[in-house]
């Protein structure tokens, strides 16, 4: 189980770069938060094959740690189930962002949890110092606080959190090995899902919905909207400090590279862009028809976890037609947006054996 954090290794590589004075303090923390990564990546290659038993559980269970700008986990607890909101932003904001998100997929998909039997949501705030990331460790979800020029918050994204709790729904069912293509596939679900969850708190449907993961999370000075754009990739941010938005949306501009696991953060904007064609062209509200097809092709042990794009496409258009009718508007919008992004839907299965699983 790799760590999926919601800021990709190559942006924090160009901000560690950073020279100019303005930035020195959000190179520093690019520096250690790439630094923190691979430290991790070290110890949870040393966990995999670990299993925890499963428990029975019956309700929603959260409980918000704070490190306290340690880096220690889990740190105090400051939050539990059924408690009054404390006098901390991040703390308030991540207890809600779990709340909406066990919410969204249980009355969106009546899924119960991340693991579909009420496995207790933890999360660990304030962690590190001016640290310039959030992710998801396998067991909790962890944020740190931001630089404060660059990265402003975390917890204040629906979208941030929903996408690193979905990690966990994906881990728990299509368990998508996460490199080149099927890790590219377990990113997109993440936005996917990610965008859903805010999409369903707001009410709002696909043609009303800005379709953005990680809005609010950058600071005033930084020349973006968002880290990245299911309707447009490529578009969410132009930035001297950032560069530009790296994500193709069509396979004529896929991206090639041994960083990024393969490029998880840059090729998942075929994938993402696909699922919006979908559910635009559906029309209404997105988590219902496209949603219900993605959500149905993630879990239900049809999608192999080394599984490509045209493989994940492939499985999308025959649950589409099993659910919907094979002449139904849904397999015409989906056939139309993979075609839309230059993905030939085939039932090929690349094998796993003998890739990087990080
Ligand atoms: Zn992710």
């Amino acid at each position: 189980m790799p760590v999926c954090s919601i800021v990709p290794p190559y942006l924090l590589r160009r901000l560690a770069r950073l020279q100019d004075p303005p930035m020195l303090d959000a190179a520093g923390a690019a520096r250690h938060a790439l630094d923190h990564l691979e430290r991790i990546h070290a110890q949870r290659r040393g966990l995999r094959g670990s299993v925890t038993p499963p428990l029975t559980r019956t309700t929603l269970t959260r409980t918000i740690s704070d490190a306290e700008h340690g880096e220690t986990l889990p740190g105090t607890t400051v939050r539990a189930e059924g408690q009054d909101p404390v006098a901390d932003r991040a703390v308030d904001e991540a207890y809600d962002g779990l709340g909406h998100t066990a919410d969204f997929y249980a009355q969106a998909y009546g899924r119960r949890s991340l693991d579909g039997d009420d496995l207790p949501l933890d999360a660990t705030v304030h962690f590190g110092q001016q640290y310039d990331n959030a992710f998801w460790n396998g067991e909790r979800m962890v944020f740190g606080d931001g630089d404060g020029d660059v990265f402003v918050s975390f917890t204040s994204a629906l979208t941030v959190i929903a996408h690193e709790l979905t990690h966990g729904v994906t881990q728990y069912s299509a368990n998508l090995v996460y490199q080149g293509q099927s890790g590219a596939l377990n990113e997109s679900v993440s936005d996917v899902f990610g965008v859903l969850a805010e999409q369903w708190v707001r009410g709002q449907d696909a043609a009303s919905a800005d379709w953005l993961v990680g809005a609010g999370i950058f600071g005033p000075s930084i020349h973006g909207t968002a880290l990245r754009s299911l309707a447009a990739p490529g578009t969410a941010f132009d930035d001297p400090a950032l560069g530009k938005d790296p994500q193709p949306a069509h396979m004529d501009g896929y991206v090639e590279t041994t960083e990024d696991s393969g490029g998880v953060h840059l090729n998942s904007g075929i994938p993402n862009h696909a699922f919006y064609l979908v559910a635009t062209a559906l029309g209404g509200n997105a988590w219902e028809r496209a949603g219900r097809i993605w959500y149905d092709t993630l879990t239900s042990d049809r999608l192999p976890a080394s599984a490509d794009f045209a493989r994940f496409a492939q499985e999308t258009l025959d649950v589409a037609a099993e659910r919907y009718g094979a002449d139904g508007a849904e397999v015409r919008a989906v056939t139309d947006a993979w075609a839309g992004v230059g993905v030939t839907p085939a039932k090929t299965a690349r094998a796993a054996e003998g890739t990087a699983l990080e």
